[in-house]
């Protein structure tokens, strides 16, 4: 395995992150106008966690992890990254995510579900190649009913969304679900909205050890020390909050991990309660 491929288990369930790369973005994981709170000391941030901040002005280094699941049957993989790119607004990355799951030892034929977290370009972009085929041919695709009616109800569709997720619908492969949908046992997707409509997280709990991914509800350590503060890119901010500080209690009282698609070192850490507040801690370095 590469080193750049790190993997935990709970219980009997192995969940490995699959880096789609990296970018230094300009601006900070929020945007200090959507909030009225005091400033945020970015440079206490970016000296606790290196790997998530750049520059002189502590900005964000922002990582985009997909994440594999695996049971002793079912290999799930939540989220597919920006895709071949370039994503502008990474700096025009190209995505790794197939170098990833090659190290990770998985074809991309063994791959039997497609977890969308929630429909935004730099999470669906390795669902279809140019031609619209599936780079996942044997997987169901699943994405929250709610993404689609948002992102199909805009005029125009963006057209990330045309390219990405309408042709799953064509081709038969597109599931689209709400309320909490057991995948595989000890896998559960369960509605988090706020960041989208129909963002989802999933819970992962297997002889009382719990991992929760978290998509982009918790994007950034900053967000676990500060939970309450809006993040700009939540269409509805104040739920967002909530469902943020709802997953946070979640998790510390399964003393569980979190797996975040933009935290670096993969995104894999505990969530520790600590006066009043919380921590991130990474298990990684
Ligand atoms: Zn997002
Ligand atoms: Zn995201």
């Amino acid at each position: 395995m590469s080193p750049d491929i790190q993997s935990v288990r709970i219980g009997e369930i192995s969940i490995t992150c699959l880096p789609d790369g990296a970018a230094n973005i300009d601006g900070h994981p929020y945007r200090e106008d959507t909030d009225s709170g005091e400033e945020v000391d970015w440079s206490w941030y970016h000296h606790k966690f290196p790997n998530d901040f750049h520059g002189d002005s502590h900005n964000w280094r922002i990582h985009n992890n997909c994440f594999l699941i695996q049971t002793n049957e079912t290999n799930i993989l939540v989220d597919t990254g920006v895709g071949v790119g370039p994503y502008p607004r990474y700096k025009n990355m190209h995505g790794t995510l197939m170098q990833s799951l090659g190290a990770a030892g998985v074809s991309v034929t063994e791959i039997n579900y497609v977890v969308l977290t929630h429909a935004h370009p730099d999470h669906v972009a390795w669902n279809v190649d140019a031609e619209g085929s599936p780079y996942f041919p044997n997987a169901h695709y699943l994405l929250h009913q709610k993404d689609w009616d948002e992102f199909t109800g805009r005029t125009p569709v963006p057209p990330f969304f045309v390219r990405f997720v309408e042709p799953l619908k064509e081709i038969g492969l597109l599931r689209l679900i709400s309320g909490n949908v057991e995948i595989a046992p000890g896998v559960t997707c369960f509605e988090t909205p706020g960041h989208t409509p129909g963002s989802v997280s999933i819970r992962i709990s297997s002889q009382g050890e719990y991992l929760y991914v978290t998509g982009d509800v918790i994007v950034s350590p900053f967000y676990v020390f500060e939970p309450s503060r809006a993040f700009h890119s939540d269409l509805n901010s104040r739920e967002g909050i909530s469902t943020r500080i709802q997953l946070i209690e979640e998790v510390v009282e399964h003393t569980g991990l979190i797996a975040s698609a933009h935290i670096g070192s993969s995104g894999i850490g505990s969530v520790l309660p600590s006066g009043g507040d919380y921590e991130f801690r990474p298990l990684f370095r």
